[in-house]
C-alpha cells in the first residue's frame, strides 16, 4: 500500500462550508481525522472537524502550520490563491493539485484550456476593457452574458446584456474587471456529470444529472437525466476526458448546457464535490464525498451505482422568512432525507441545507422532493 494514506491519518480541508462538512462525515466514517482551515469560526465543517483553524488564506504562516499537521490537503472552496496552495504543498500533498485550481478558478483560463483540447464550450470573447466589450458584442450578437473572469459562482459576477444600450451598465455591474462575454445559450436543459479519478488514473462517474436552476442558483437535481443514450455517453466521455487532461486526483463536476439540437456545451468546471451530486450521499453505493476521501488518500474507488431513483432540492435561507420551516411536515414522507448545514443565520439566497427524496422512478422522486420542500412552509 505504498503512497496510501490509511484510515487514522489526518486530512486537511481548505474551506469550511457544507461541502467540507459532508466530506468530514465521509472521512470520519472511514476512520480519518479532519482539520479544516478558513477565515470563519464555528463553521459547517468546523462542527464536525477534529480541529478548526481560523485564519485568512493569505496568512501563509498559518497555512504552513495547518499543512504540517495533516497527511494530505484537499479543498472544498477553490478560490484560494496559488500562493496558499504552493505553501501547503511544501508540507503535505495537495489533491487535486495546484494546476487544477489554477485552471478552474479563472473562467478565461478554463475556457481556453477546454477549447485548446477540443472540448465544446459556449462561444466567448475575452475582454480587457469596455472597448473590447463593444466589438465582442458585435460579433456574438444579443442577448449575451457578461461574466467576470475570476471568482464567480452561482451567477455572481454576471449580467445578461440584451442591447448596445445595456453594455455600459453591465460592465459597471460586474465591476469593470477582466471579463468574458458569452453567447446566450437557449438551452433545452442543464445537466452535469460528477466524476472522480484516482492516483492510478482510473476514473468513474455518477451518470448524467438533470439540473433545474432558479435565479441562476441550483434548485433541483435529479440523476438519470432524460437525455438520449448517445448524449449521455458523450457527456460522461467529455467529463472523464477533462479529468484526464487536468490530471485530477479527486472529484470534479462538469456543468453543461444541452441545446435544442442535442449539442453539449461545457459551461463550467468545479474541481470538488458539487451541489448537483448531493443525492449521492443517500442514493449511491459510494457518495461523491466518500470518493473524494478515497481518491485523495490513494484508496481504491467505490462503486457509483444508484441504489434507488432519487432527487434533491436545495433549501435556501428564504424558506426561513416566515419562521422556522416545518421539518415535521417534510419528514412526514418517510422516503425523504433532511440535510442541514448548521448555519446560524438564514439569509435569503444562502444555501442552508437540502432534501433528498426517493421514488419508484425519477419523476416520482422529483415530485416528492418538491412536495416535501413546499410542505416546509405550509402553515
Ligand atoms: P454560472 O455561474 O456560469 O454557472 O451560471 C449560472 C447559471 O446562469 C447557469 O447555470 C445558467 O442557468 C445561466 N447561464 C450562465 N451562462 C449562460 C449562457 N451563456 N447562456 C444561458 N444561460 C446562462
Amino acid at each position: 500500500m505504498t503512497g496510501v494514506i490509511t484510515p487514522g491519518a489526518t486530512i486537511g480541508v481548505l474551506g469550511s462550508g457544507q461541502l467540507g462538512r459532508m466530506f468530514a462525515v465521509a472521512a470520519r466514517r472511514l476512520g480519518y481525522r479532519v482539520h479544516t482551515f478558513s477565515p470563519v469560526r464555528d463553521s459547517p465543517t468546523g462542527h464536525l472537524a477534529d480541529v478548526e483553524v481560523t485564519a485568512n488564506y493569505e496568512d501563509l504562516d498559518a497555512v504552513a502550520g495547518f499543512a504540517r499537521q495533516v497527511d494530505v490537503v484537499t479543498f472544498e472552496f477553490e478560490n484560494v490563491s496559488s500562493a496558499t496552495t504552493d505553501c501547503a504543498a511544501r508540507h503535505a500533498p495537495v489533491r487535486p493539485g495546484a494546476n487544477v485550481l489554477h485552471v478552474c478558478q479563472h473562467r478565461l483560463r478554463e475556457k481556453r484550456f477546454l477549447q485548446q483540447r477540443g472540448f465544446p464550450v459556449t462561444p466567448f470573447h475575452a475582454l480587457r476593457d469596455e472597448a473590447d466589450l463593444e466589438s465582442a458584442a458585435r460579433e456574438l450578437g444579443f442577448p449575451a452574458v457578461l461574466k467576470t473572469a475570476g471568482f464567480g459562482y452561482d451567477g455572481k459576477g454576471q449580467a445578461v446584456v440584451r442591447s448596445d444600450a445595456e453594455l455600459a451598465e453591465a460592465w459597471r455591474v460586474i465591476g469593470r474587471a477582466e471579463a468574458v462575454l458569452e453567447a446566450f445559450i437557449d438551452f433545452r436543459r442543464e445537466v452535469s456529470v460528477v466524476a472522480a479519478r484516482g492516483m492510478d488514473g482510473a476514473s468513474c462517474d455518477w451518470g448524467v444529472i438533470d439540473n433545474e436552476h432558479r435565479d441562476h442558483v441550483l434548485d433541483v437535481s435529479t440523476p438519470l437525466a432524460p437525455v438520449p443514450a448517445g448524449v449521455a455517453r458523450e457527456a460522461r466521455d467529455i467529463a472523464r476526458g477533462i479529468l484526464e487532461a487536468l490530471d485530477v486526483v479527486g472529484v470534479l463536476c462538469v456543468e453543461f448546457f444541452l441545446t435544442g439540437d442535442d449539442r453539449l456545451l461545457v459551461n463550467e468546471l468545479a474541481p470538488r464535490p458539487h451541489n448537483s451530486g448531493h443525492f449521492t450521499f443517500d442514493a449511491s453505493v459510494t457518495s461523491q464525498f466518500e470518493q473524494q476521501v478515497r481518491t485523495v488518500c490513494g484508496l481504491p474507488m467505490g462503486a457509483t451505482g444508484l441504489l434507488r431513483p432519487a432527487s434533491m432540492a436545495n433549501l435556501l435561507g428564504d424558506l426561513w422568512q416566515a419562521g422556522e420551516p416545518r421539518w415535521d411536515r417534510a419528514l412526514g414522507d418517510p422516503d425523504v432525507k433532511l440535510h442541514l448545514y448548521g448555519k446560524a443565520s438564514a439569509r435569503p439566497g444562502r444555501k442552508m441545507g437540502h432534501l433528498v427524496a426517493f421514488g419508484t422512478d425519477r419523476d416520482e422522486a422529483r415530485s416528492r422532493v418538491v412536495a416535501a420542500r413546499a410542505a416546509l412552509t405550509d402553515r
